[in-house]
Order: structure tokens, then C-alpha cells, then sequence
């Protein structure tokens, strides 16, 4: 699945590809695209022109002239093909047409990419919690929007109520870097290790958006410490990492490093 630092980069994408450009057509190119009806309703993007592409969350806002917005969810495998000619990508389910020959596609192998459409002065139904980066995020807000959960703390980072953006991938990198177990419940954690966790949170995020390889899906992981590296040597203490299963999803730790 796209993490937030992917996101991010397609967004930055989108936004250098089509800002200042005039939208001249958008059509779905697979059934289960149609079938919503939400393309029919960004018909009335036709003719306007596109200000801005930017990240919110895990969505992707594209804000037109009149005030309108195109919201995109890549799911779990979408991502973006700039063309100059219409021949579609593989893969290729919407197709946004611009002028100056821009093409914009939304390549999704398994079809789970969403698009919905926001009215002029809609309020977007996006409920999110923080980004990782806000600066009214702090090692104490933090620690009492966690104070409430007994889940294990790797599953409340999941919750994008509590910090938006975080998936599987970084969730598990951010607990590494801050020694924290992935099972300990989230209410327990002291002042001192949410100070230590909002920080891995945020080196993990950075070191991603820096990278200049982008993580494509299937491709190595070569840059992460954790994440899909079960019985290879911990980065910090050559202790084999381990992999255990919470709510369904793989997670990865140290099990010298992370004490519960
Ligand atoms: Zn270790």
C-alpha cells in the first residue's frame, strides 16, 4: 500500500504536471471506475483549471479555479503516469486529459483507487487526526491522545485519527527507531517514550520523503530497518528481528532492542 511519504512524492507529481492547466476531459476506463458515479459528478471539472495538487492524509487534493476538488485515494496499489499522447499506460483506469497534450493516469493494477468529487465550498468528510509534522503534535498531545488506548501501540498508529499518514510500513520503523515493543499497550507508554516515538515517527518520515528512490511496490525495501526483514540482523544489535502478526497485519521488531 502507498504510505504517506509515497503519497506525498506522487502527489508532488500530479501537481507538477497539471498546475496552471486547464482540465479537457476526464474518463473512467475500467467498469468498477464507473460504476460509483463519481467521475459523472467531476464532469463539472471540464473547462476549469487545476491551482494546486496537494496531500492530505493519504488523499490527494487537486483545487480548481472555481473552488472544487478532486479527491483521489490510490487505496492499495494506484499511482500516477504523466503522457503527452492519449495512448493509455497499462493499467491505465482514469484518464484525466489536459491542455498542452498533458495526459494524467491513474494506473491501479487492482482497481481499488477511488476518486470523489467536492462542490464548490463543500466541507470535505475527510477525518482525519494530525499530521506527523504539526507542530501541535508534541510528545505531550500525543501522549494523551494516546492515554485512552489499550490497544497495543502498534495498532493505535495505525488509527489516522490519532497521526495521520502512518501505515504499516513506517508504523514498524517508528517503533523500532524508538525501542518501543510494538504490543505495548498504547496507554502505558511514559512522557518519556512518546517523546522517543514522535521522534522515530518523524525520522522515519523524513528519511522517506528524502530518498530519492521512490518505493515502488514489489521493488527492495533496502532502506527500511525493520519492515520485511524477519531473522536478518537487527541495524542496531545484530539480534535477529522477528515477525509477529497483530490485528491481521505483519509487524516487525527487535526483540533486544524493543522491550515490552
Ligand atoms: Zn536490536
Amino acid at each position: 500500500m502507498p504510505e504517506l511519504p509515497e503519497v506525498e512524492h506522487a502527489a508532488r507529481v500530479a501537481h507538477d504536471a497539471v498546475q496552471g492547466r486547464v482540465l479537457r476531459a476526464i474518463r473512467g476506463l475500467h467498469p468498477s471506475v464507473l460504476r460509483d458515479g463519481a467521475l459523472d459528478a467531476a464532469a463539472a471539472l471540464v473547462g476549469r483549471t487545476v491551482q494546486g495538487v496537494r496531500r492530505v492524509a493519504k488523499w490527494q487534493e487537486f483545487t480548481f479555479d472555481d473552488g472544487a476538488v478532486l479527491v483521489v485515494h490510490f487505496r492499495m496499489t494506484g499511482d500516477w503516469a504523466v503522457t503527452a499522447t492519449p495512448a493509455p499506460p497499462r493499467h491505465a483506469r482514469i484518464h484525466l486529459h489536459f491542455d498542452g497534450d498533458r495526459h494524467l493516469w491513474l494506473v491501479d493494477p487492482r482497481v481499488l483507487g477511488r476518486v470523489q468529487y467536492r462542490a464548490p465550498g463543500a466541507l470535505g468528510d475527510v477525518r482525519v487526526g494530525p499530521d506527523a509534522h504539526d507542530s501541535a503534535l508534541t510528545p505531550a498531545t500525543l501522549r494523551a491522545r494516546l492515554a485512552a488506548r489499550r490497544i497495543p501501540i502498534k495498532q493505535a498508529l495505525l488509527d489516522q485519527r490519532l497521526v495521520a499518514g502512518l501505515g504499516n510500513i513506517y508504523a514498524a520503523e517508528a517503533l523500532w527507531h524508538a525501542r518501543i515493543h510494538p504490543a505495548t499497550p498504547a496507554a502505558r507508554l511514559s512522557l518519556a517514550r512518546v517523546e522517543r516515538l514522535l521522534a522515530g515517527i518523524r525520522w522515519t518520515l523524513d528519511a522517506a520523503l528524502t530518498d530519492p528512490g521512490r518505493q515502488a511496490y514489489g521493488e527492495s525495501l533496502d532502506r527500511l530497518a525493520v519492515y520485511d526483514r524477519e531473522a536478518a540482523p537487527c541495524l542496531r544489535c545484530t539480534a535477529p528481528i522477528r515477525r509477529i502478526v497483530q490485528g491481521q497485519r505483519s509487524t516487525y521488531y527487535c526483540p533486544r532492542c524493543q522491550r515490552a
